[in-house]
């Protein structure tokens, strides 16, 4: 037996580029912004997690060069040894201070973040529950954890209790889930969990990937709910609305304490390099100055909505600007996207194992910077192009 026989048999996505609807890894000559160039053409970017719009202001890009210029192009080691400046620290107290907690800390990517905090948190007597829909990295976090893993159904109140019920009084519990679901816009009710974790004496960890800059005034569904006090633990993203890469978990001062001395994921991989330190630290400054950024993308996400649902799209329950349009069924994703692509809006393609069968998706999401012009040609390419397909 061969352990590379798997790659050598596996023909699915071979089969997929061939068939010339692959929607995946397609190259970008040129990307500004809201639009962006593929293939020599330019096509509205509506699948970004850009939701400010960010990564092309002169600010933000300014600092980008200006800490290369100070600190170089890498970090060259780990956040624990050589791999600390004060760009990490600046940015560890600005983002604390946003979110409303006592500290916080940066890891190199959101990943890391989710894989070092469960992982370090989560000992072989406890227990860690997730949401049926919970972003991968959670998932593959409460793996390298010792502890167990419960799951219950997506955003379902009784299915929580019932799971939080059923663990021994002993044991250490810790919930996860996301603020703003990635994949369907909805957004996890925070008070009715944080009001069961209170009741089972479990600990609140919420993943603010996509609601860090869009929802709560930008500093995310904690926020939006009016409940900062009722989560343990936030963490983000630098690779949405802060134009960037990187990421933190924040919360009381003694928890960051021991996460930064117990994460395998902070400790053993090099730091987030100057350049994207400074680029997150640009873009968070930039959003304090610039609410408006976050008002209009909201404004975007209502009004694309409402336009995809009167033209008859299935919108699911998204809430947010990030908006389904569900397919149901693979091949027929794979023709509206290429159909789609060809017309001039670039979307994602989402089908299992990232949705669960009968779910598959075209993911679109907005930014602060899309003209209305932009907007009502996607909608009009979206009209044309559903009809032409007959989902709508
Ligand atoms: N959590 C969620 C909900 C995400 O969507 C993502 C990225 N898609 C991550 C975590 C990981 O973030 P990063 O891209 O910084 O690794």
């Amino acid at each position: 037996m061969d352990i590379f026989d798997k790659c050598y048999s596996y023909t699915y996505a071979k089969e997929f580029i061939a068939s010339g609807y692959y929607p995946y890894f397609i190259a970008m000559q040129g990307n500004e912004g809201s639009e962006a160039i593929f293939q020599g053409r330019r096509l509205i970017m509506c699948g970004s997690n850009n939701y400010l719009g960010l990564t092309i202001h002169p600010k933000v890009r300014q600092a980008a060069i200006e800490a290369i210029e100070c600190y170089g192009t890498s970090c060259t080691g780990s956040r624990f040894l050589n791999g600390t400046l004060e760009l990490h620290e600046q940015l560890e107290h600005d983002l604390a201070e946003w979110v409303g907690k006592q500290a916080a800390l940066v890891f190199s990517t959101g990943m890391q973040v989710n894989l070092g905090t469960i992982s370090s948190l989560v000992s072989r007597n406890d227990v860690v529950v997730l949401d049926k829909d919970d972003h991968a990295s959670i998932v593959d976090g409460a793996r390298l954890g010792w502890g167990k893993v419960k799951r219950f159904k997506h955003n379902n109140m009784h299915d929580l209790e019932r799971v939080l019920d059923g663990i021994p009084k002993g044991e250490g519990k810790l919930v996860v889930v996301d603020g703003l679901f990635s994949m369907e816009g909805d957004i996890a009710p925070l008070p009715e969990i944080s009001k069961l974790c209170k009741q089972y004496g479990a600990r609140l960890m919420v993943d603010d990937a996509h609601a860090l800059g869009v929802l709560g005034g930008g500093k995310g569904t904690a926020a939006h709910f009016g409940l900062t006090d009722g989560v343990d633990l936030i963490m983000g993203t630098f690779s949405k609305s802060l134009a960037s890469v990187g990421g933190y978990i924040a919360g009381d001062e003694d928890i960051i304490h021991y996460i930064k001395h117990h994460a395998r994921s902070l400790i053993f991989s090099a730091s987030i390099p100057p350049a994207n330190a400074a680029t997150a630290l640009a873009a968070l400054h930039v959003m304090q100055e610039e609410p408006e950024r976050v008002k209009r993308v909201n404004e975007i996400g209502d009004f694309m909505r409402t336009n995809y649902k009167s033209l008859g799209f299935n919108t699911g329950n998204s809430a947010t600007p990030v908006i389904p349009i569900f397919i149901g069924d693979d091949r027929r994703a794979a023709i509206i996207w290429k159909t789609l692509f060809e017309a001039g809006v670039y979307v994602n393609m989402v089908v299992s194992p990232a949705v669960p069968e009968g779910k598959q998706l075209l993911r679109t999401s907005y930014m602060a910077i899309h003209t209305d012009a932009q907007l009502n040609k996607v909608l009009d390419i979206f009209s044309v192009v559903g009809k032409q397909v007959g989902i709508i």
